[in-house]
């Protein structure tokens, strides 16, 4: 007998029978003896339009109500699947966050789960009943809905998985794995039968959404077996695993890109010690996270231009902030641009490998697109270009590292 957890994405759950067709599996599962918690996300689109009506209801609005509303998605979904899998003749109950509960801190919109009591459901499986979870969704300090930012029933998934102490998390989505880039996008992108947790935390974090970076983060941490496979095709998906369970490791591994940051210039900044302190300070005390920084020093080395990414959504109001001269900052002017994408080569085996970052720039340029901003960590290379190249970028950069699949 085994304990599993199965995650069921949006598009695995978008209708009745898309949601009778996620039962079968888990009928499977109950039958061959196994512990079973399902993890829902809301039907494919709904939290889209429930984020909409938030939006539209009032352009300042109050964190907790958006939880209250975006969190509904999952809730109709989890009462769907337990009511038809009790249909079926198994035995499931849903939970929704502050049932569980599912304790999270205060910050609403993207909370993260601190804690999950788990002693309840575990007597249950005792009694051979199924928990239903209701994805995305916790309860905070002040005993109010949370929620844990987009994409976050994978997140949901894996900490119930690490407080079940499951032997699998079973992350069923609508590709059948985990690719050498986003296959919606570059028809030769190859499935991969493993990947490292280190490199798919990077392919998270710079914007492969197939899993939530904060799911695989935990998942590193507590040492969860995630496996991302289809909820259309019986086949095996990919499995996150150690580095040490990899025995070839390619030196770039996979490609991600970003097209949710945008791109600020601020012209001939006063070249003084503080000034980076000056123009981060303030925003990082507005809560905007900056991504990729460059300064450069002009001509008549007494002031700077300095570029820097932010969320797209965070864009205005970094605007505002840059604008409030209160702090003492002073320059010319203030330039910003929202089309741009960031595209990320990553792989463990760069660490070791000399070259990679010249390939990607000789890549780019053999196809005219221009590079506006460069970072590098250790396993990844970003680069910044015209939102318009992505498409192009991602594919000749698949080429250019050996990538593509033979059919
Ligand atoms: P779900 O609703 O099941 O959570 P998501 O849309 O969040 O599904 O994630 C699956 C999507 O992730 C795929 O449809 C694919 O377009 C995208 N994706 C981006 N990068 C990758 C990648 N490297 N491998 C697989 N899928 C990827
Ligand atoms: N429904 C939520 C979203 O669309 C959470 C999830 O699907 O993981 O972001
Ligand atoms: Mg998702």
């Amino acid at each position: 007998m085994a304990r599993v957890v199965m995650k069921f994405g949006g598009t695995s759950v978008a209708d009745l029978d898309r949601i009778r067709n996620a039962a079968q599996r888990v009928k499977r599962e109950v039958e061959s003896g196994n512990e079973v918690a399902v993890v829902v996300s809301a039907m494919a689109g709904v939290t889209n339009q429930l984020v909409d009506y938030v939006q539209s209801a009032g352009s300042l609005y109050d964190l907790r109500e958006y939880d209250t509303v975006v969190s509904s998605g999952e809730q109709v979904t989890s009462g769907l699947l337990s009511i038809v899998l009790q249909d079926m003749g198994i035995n499931a109950r849903s939970w929704l966050g502050w049932q569980g509960p599912i304790i999270t801190n205060d910050a609403h919109g993207s909370a993260r789960i601190e804690r999950i009591e788990v002693d309840d459901i575990i007597r249950r499986f005792g009694e051979g009943q199924v928990a239903v979870f209701a994805g995305f969704q916790g309860v905070g300090p002040d005993g109010r809905i949370s929620t844990l930012g987009r994409g976050g029933s994978d997140t949901s998934a894996v900490a119930i998985a690490a407080a079940l102490k499951a032997d699998r998390c079973d992350i069923y989505t609508d590709v059948d794995g985990i690719y050498t880039t986003d296959p919606r996008i570059v028809a030769k992108a190859r499935k991969m039968d493993k990947i490292t947790y280190e490199e798919m935390l990077e392919l998270a974090s710079q914007g492969a959404k197939v899993l939530q970076t904060r799911s695989v983060e935990m998942a590193m941490k507590h040492g969860v077996r995630v496996q991302v496979l289809s909820s259309f095709e019986d086949k095996p998906g990919t499995l996150v695993v150690d580095e040490d369970e990899i025995v070839e490791q390619a030196i770039v591994s996979g490609i991600a890109y970003n097209r949710d940051e945008a791109k600020v210039t601020l012209r001939s900044v006063r070249d003084t010690p503080g000034v980076a302190a000056s123009i981060f300070g303030p925003l990082m005390a507005a809560a905007i996270n900056v991504d990729m920084i460059v300064q450069n020093i002009s001509a008549d080395k007494k002031t700077t231009d300095m570029t820097f990414t932010v969320a797209k959504a965070d864009l205005n109001r970094a605007i505002s902030v840059l604008e409030d001269k209160s702090n003492g900052l002073t320059y010319d002017s203030l330039d910003s641009d929202p089309s741009v994408a960031k595209i990320s080569v990553i792989g463990v085996g760069m660490r070791s490998h000399a070259g990679v970052a010249q390939k990607m720039f000789s890549a780019l340029a053999d196809k005219g697109i221009n590079i506006e901003v460069i970072s590098t960590s250790e396993i990844k290379i970003s680069v910044l270009v015209a939102e318009e190249y992505t498409e192009l970028a991602l594919r000749s950069l698949h080429t250019a590292y050996g990538l593509d699949s033979e059919d």
